[in-house]
């Protein structure tokens, strides 16, 4: 079948000399190249960055007198011709990574399934790390030139937005998304209509229609339930994420596993890796041994002929964090799937069989780690971690030797990274720098920089933290409703040259976001130290459903209102990816800390580590590889946990580094004004954590460790 997907939806008016920019629009890539970007922002800043950097919004609403006078500018023009031939040469590149490396593995597809994908702030179809991680992994699939195709949903209510009240409650907002604001590519087939796959529930069949997202070389093909063919309950499937009703959670990821494989199929591929982020996709398991059972052989030669092409990853170092449903509902929603694998619902339920104290269960996680081959946690302790919480699966062998290895967490540089220190790489690094980015040997040059270039860009970003959260505070201020004190709270007091700590992430209560503010009196003390302040910024959100999460947020909020913090002390509303950029480029430290180890990896560390900021961080997940002593700080030791205890120890160690290491640290000059010894740990952090916590490192990783043995 031939799909006709090439005609973008939207017909922009722009002058002819710049009309390729809609074209653009409608590619991801955009979104890691600074130069592109700048097509955008050059033509209307304030335009940019009201409209929240969507450049489809951005060209249909900026007026054809400045998009003019863009296109009779030779210095926009000469930038845009060079955007433009760096995009052509991308997309048509011969001779990738993958072609040089891995030969003719790089012809058959990778499909990679996820829940959620963090791609741009203007897509909120990702909640936080997991959906981040798999962003950062399709671009960086783009870039080594990897066959991958990314399978996930279109949530047409987005991920909710944040707003905090007086009184530090979190509100959700659920704002439904305008599908034509998006880069979306609706996929139809050669009749022109739309392309749609459909699983069947015993009582009913629910279809989806697909969607493209192009992300640089790589597709992503999302799933929208909203059809009319479907009940109107079934239409509401695929509107939000993570529905806290177990019905709509089951049946989406019936629909994201079976249907998954059926989108693959729809587009004639026949993938040789069939890759899980997290066990939301697990019952795609079933639907490719179904169709192996459906050529003749049984059930058990089916799935062993399907388990070498399986990748699981897990990312969940508690066994409640996995997704297991009753069985009542495995009846209600399978209840037609059995059958047609040739097995008894006893056996059927045997493939996935979990005993919860209140029941057993079918664990999306027992389904997954079972019928794979291919088995990883995402940090060398939360593999060891894994393997202790598995073992039972594997009751003839020793922990050590369960079969679940591990591939520690990167992050996506060019996505991350701020522009200006790219300048920084470009001149002292060479101007190849990024094409070797995760060769150790090149970050050895990190001393080339200057201490005052360096700390000249540290200081430009902080400054553009702090004006961008004064200037949100700002807008809100104007719309009304908000106190005063809220005001303050959302940073109209932060100071740009300040000692400025970090912490940002899903306010789950085993991260204790309060864990800074366990004795109040000593961090307003250290928060106002005449000559030598602080500031503390915090964000992120709770799962709606998430009462304990909402109500850390509320405890936090509570310190952030008190007026002896002189305005020190900030909760900045909605953290999102576009949040996550200011911050992690603008603060001087970013505090971490988990319970360990529950922390499987944790990436917005190594995020705030390639732009400069110091890790202050439990030694859990990637934290506790990277460390080394001299590039950064440890909260406590790396030693088994033991909870009670540990929160305790874990406060101690923390006051006493920030008193007596970071906080004299950052403020000791030398005879030219300069943090001379800050910045040289800046510096060990820059060489030792930039190259080895890359998705370049992590991607070639899963090719060599998981992707290789998965072909057949
Ligand atoms: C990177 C990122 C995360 C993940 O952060 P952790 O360190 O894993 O807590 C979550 N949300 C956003 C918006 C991010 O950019």
């Amino acid at each position: 079948m031939t799909i006709f997907k090439t005609r973008l939806p939207n017909n922009f008016d722009l002058p002819r000399r710049i009309n390729r920019l809609g074209e653009l629009a409608y590619n991801l890539w955009w979104t890691w190249q600074p130069q592109a970007q700048r097509l955008f922002s050059h033509i209307d800043g304030e335009l940019w960055e009201r409209l929240a950097h969507n450049p489809i919004l951005f060209l249909r609403e900026a007026g054809r007198s400045s998009l003019n006078e863009a296109a009779q500018k030779s210095e926009y023009l000469e930038n845009y011709d060079q955007v433009f031939t760096d995009f052509d040469a991308y997309m048509a590149q011969k001779g990738t990574w993958c072609d040089k490396n891995q030969g003719s593995f790089c012809k058959k597809p990778i499909a990679y399934f996820s829940m959620e994908f963090g791609l741009h702030e203007t897509l909120p179809i990702y909640s936080g790390g997991l959906g981040v991680l798999a962003g950062d992994h399709l671009k960086e699939a783009s870039d080594l030139g990897l066959p991958l195709k990314g399978i996930g949903f279109l949530y047409a209510e987005g991920y909710f937005s944040q707003r905090i009240s007086e009184d530090g409650w979190q509100d959700a907002l659920n704002n439904p998304l305008n599908f034509d604001d998006l880069p979306l590519v609706p996929m139809v087939d050669d009749e022109g209509e739309p392309l749609t796959v459909s699983v069947e529930f015993p009582d009913r069949k629910v279809s989806a229609r697909l969607l493209e997202v192009r992300v640089g070389r790589i597709p992503l093909y999302l799933m929208d339930s909203d059809v009319p063919t479907n009940a109107p309950e079934d239409r509401k499937l695929s509107s939000r994420l993570y529905w806290s009703d177990i019905n709509f959670r089951i049946a989406q990821e019936v629909l994201l596993g079976v249907g998954g494989v059926r989108v693959m199929r729809a587009l004639g591929h026949d993938p040789s890796v069939w890759h899980m982020n997290e066990g939301h996709a697990a019952f795609q398991i079933l639907e490719r041994a179904r169709e192996v059972v459906e050529t003749g052989k049984t059930f058990a030669e089916a799935i062993e002929e399907t388990r070498v092409n399986n990748v699981f990853t897990t990312h969940t170092p508690v066994p409640a964090g996995n997704d297991e449903f009753p069985l009542w509902m495995i009846d209600k929603y399978l209840g037609a799937l059995w059958p047609q694998l040739g097995l008894s619902r006893d056996e059927f339920v045997d493939l996935a069989r979990n005993q919860q104290s209140w029941g057993e269960t079918f664990s999306m996680g027992v389904l997954a780690l079972r019928h794979s081959d291919g088995k990883n946690g995402v940090s060398e302790l939360h593999g060891r971690v894994a393997r202790g919480m598995w073992n039972f699966l594997w009751k003839d062998l020793k922990k050590e030797d369960v079969p679940i290895g591990y591939v520690t967490n990167g992050v996506h540089t060019s996505t991350w990274l701020a522009r200006r220190l790219g300048i920084l790489y470009s001149e002292y690094l060479g101007a190849d720098w990024l094409d070797r980015l995760d060769d150790p040997s090149l970050w050895e040059q990190i001393d080339n920089i200057p201490d005052k270039e360096l700390w000249e860009v540290r200081n430009h970003l902080k400054r553009k933290m702090v004006f961008y959260m004064m200037e949100r505070t700002r807008r809100r201020w104007m719309q009304g409703g908000f106190h005063p004190v809220q005001a303050i709270a959302s940073g109209a007091l932060l100071e740009p040259y300040v000692l400025t700590i970090g912490f940002a992430r899903r306010f789950a209560t085993y991260k204790r976001a309060n864990l800074i503010l366990s004795e109040l009196d000593r961090v307003l003390g250290l928060l106002n130290r005449p000559n030598q302040p602080l500031q503390i910024i915090f964000a992120g959100k709770a799962h709606p459903a998430d009462e304990p999460g909402k109500q850390l947020i509320q405890g936090v909020y509570r310190a952030v209102k008190k007026a002896e913090n002189g305005g020190r002390l900030v909760f900045l509303e909605d953290y999102d990816m576009n949040v996550a950029r200011y911050l992690v480029q603008g603060v001087d430290v970013w505090l971490n800390t988990p319970r360990r180890p529950n922390e499987a990896s944790g990436t917005s560390g190594m995020k705030a580590a390639m732009n400069g900021a110091l890790n202050f961080s439990v030694l859990d997940g990637w934290w506790r590889e990277a460390y080394n002593g001299s590039n950064g700080w440890a909260i406590g030791d790396d030693v088994a946990p033991d909870t009670e205890s540990q929160d305790e120890g874990d406060i101690a160690s923390l006051y006493a580094t920030l008193e007596n290491e970071i906080i004299p640290l950052y403020y000791d000059r030398d005879a030219n004004g300069l943090p001379a010894k800050w910045l040289k740990m800046v510096k060990n952090n820059l060489r030792t954590i930039t190259p080895q916590f890359s998705m370049r490192r992590m991607v070639k990783e899963y090719v060599e460790q998981l992707y290789l043995p998965a072909r057949k």
